[in-house]
């Protein structure tokens, strides 16, 4: 049983009261008996009671002595866990930067291994989204368009799904990033003064309540924005946003090695006047193509495409204005021809052909016939002068009038001779 400090208090005078009542009682005894005896035993009882209250007030001054030292320790014991406290802390943030590091290495080993910009975009975001995509997070990647200079989006996806995003060019936050050039945290949308949610509700037709978007600049040049949002408010953290923001430098040099590597391709794949693909990509390419359409019994066509007496252009216009119609026929052909899977080429000089995937011969006979008239109808601008030209086309198809590529060309390009000697300005099929 626990005693508290009064009980014992009153416990140690009953017990000084007893031995006092005792020595009283033996006084008594000794002064009426065994004088002698009884005096010595008495006195010796009274020096033992001198000596016991002596101790007793000793061990008290110790006890306190204890107590404030036990006072101490508990303080010092309080001091060390603080102080304990704040190493884990500090070990706890520590062991997190670490785990950043090796995410962020992991992210640059794989962002060196990818070459091309396509390559390189889907790596960052798979990445971003491992690292930062809590759930119904979407990741999207925003890249600076080199021709209009304006933002076009490149990758959406939510947990690696790709997910439709209606605004292209980017939202009110998006033009906010890119006006600022600083990374921009929203941990309640509703809630930030800077936007107004009513008119974003309508613009982008999703909930978006917490955000988290970084500008991707190499030196002063902005190649675009790195986007995370979430429907959920304070899905994201300052952690998160200073996370984003080291990847974010160390992608947008990755990129830009990207978009560097895709020029130094397309400039070995491409005609530097006019955009279009060079001859010989179109034959490597054309190999592959024959050999798809041969296995999943697809028919292709190619139609050959001549400008009609272009020598007599240059000489009334010269060679510059020359070369202004051959870009703008480029331009005709990628506004009528480029659908997915198709391959449009300059062959040379003042010939061009497309390689239609996927298209009957009637089918390319139609669309060469739209574009040939088409091309007769521009009118080509030379300073006030308006000027026209006509292109002559010969359509062949694969496997219906060839069986290889070189016959295939052959079979074109006949066509096309066959279109100039009945009066140009036409099409002809094989
Ligand atoms: P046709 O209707 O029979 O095809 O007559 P054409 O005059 O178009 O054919 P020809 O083969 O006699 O002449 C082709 C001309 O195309 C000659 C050349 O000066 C011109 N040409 C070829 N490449 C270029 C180029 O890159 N720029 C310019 N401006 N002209 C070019
Ligand atoms: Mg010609
Ligand atoms: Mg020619």
């Amino acid at each position: 049983m626990i005693q508290t400090p009064k009980q014992r208090l009153f416990r140690q005078h009953l017990f000084a009261f007893s031995l006092l009542l005792l020595l009283v009682g033996f006084f008594v005894y000794a002064m009426r008996l065994d004088q002698d005896f009884f005096f010595f035993l008495s006195t010796a009882l009274f020096l033992s009671l001198v000596i016991l209250i002596l101790f007793h007030k000793r061990f008290k001054k110790k006890r306190a002595t204890v107590k404030l030292q036990r006072e101490e320790l508990f303080e010092k014991v309080n001091l060390l866990r603080t102080e304990f406290e704040k190493e884990n802390d500090v070990i706890t943030a520590f062991r997190g930067e670490i785990v950043s590091y090796s995410q962020l290495k992991k992210l640059v080993e794989n962002l060196s291994a990818s070459l091309s910009v396509e390559e390189t975009t889907h790596t960052l975001c798979r990445e971003v989204t491992d690292l930062l995509g809590r759930q119904n997070t979407i990741v999207i990647l925003y890249l600076l368009e080199a021709q209009t200079g304006e933002l076009a989006i490149v990758y959406s996806s939510r947990q690696h799904r790709p997910v439709h995003i209606k605004q292209k060019r980017g939202d009110v936050f998006d033009r906010w990033v890119m006006k600022m050039l600083t990374p921009l945290l929203l941990e309640d949308a509703r809630r930030d003064f800077r936007f107004d949610m009513d008119k974003i509700d309508g613009e982008e037709g999703r909930v978006i309540e917490s955000l988290l978007s970084v500008p991707l600049i190499v030196g002063n040049k902005p190649l675009g924005i790195l986007r995370l949002d979430n429907p959920e408010p304070r899905s994201f953290t300052h952690k998160d946003l200073r996370f984003l923001k080291t990847i974010a430098d160390v992608s947008a040099v990755a990129l830009e090695n990207a978009q560097l590597y895709d020029k130094v391709e397309d400039l070995a794949i491409r005609d530097s006047l006019t955009g279009l693909y060079l001859r010989r990509y179109l034959m490597e390419r054309m190999d592959e193509e024959t050999k798809r359409h041969l296995r999943r019994d697809k028919e292709m066509s190619f139609v050959m495409i001549d400008l009609d007496h272009f020598k007599r252009y240059n000489d009334n216009f010269g060679h510059p204005a020359g070369d202004i119609v051959l870009k703008s026929i480029a331009a005709l052909m990628q506004k009528h021809f480029s659908s997915p899977g198709n391959l449009l080429c300059r062959y040379g000089g003042e010939e061009f052909c497309v390689l239609l995937s996927e298209c009957d011969k009637e089918e390319a006979r139609d669309l060469a016939r739209v574009f040939v008239e088409a091309v007769a109808a521009e009118k080509i601008l030379l300073r006030r002068e308006e000027t026209r030209v006509t292109v002559s086309a010969g359509v062949a198809s694969f496997p219906a009038d060839a069986k290889t590529r070189e016959d295939l060309i052959v079979k074109a390009d006949k066509a096309l001779y066959e279109a100039k000697h009945r009066g140009r300005n036409r099409v002809q099929c094989a």
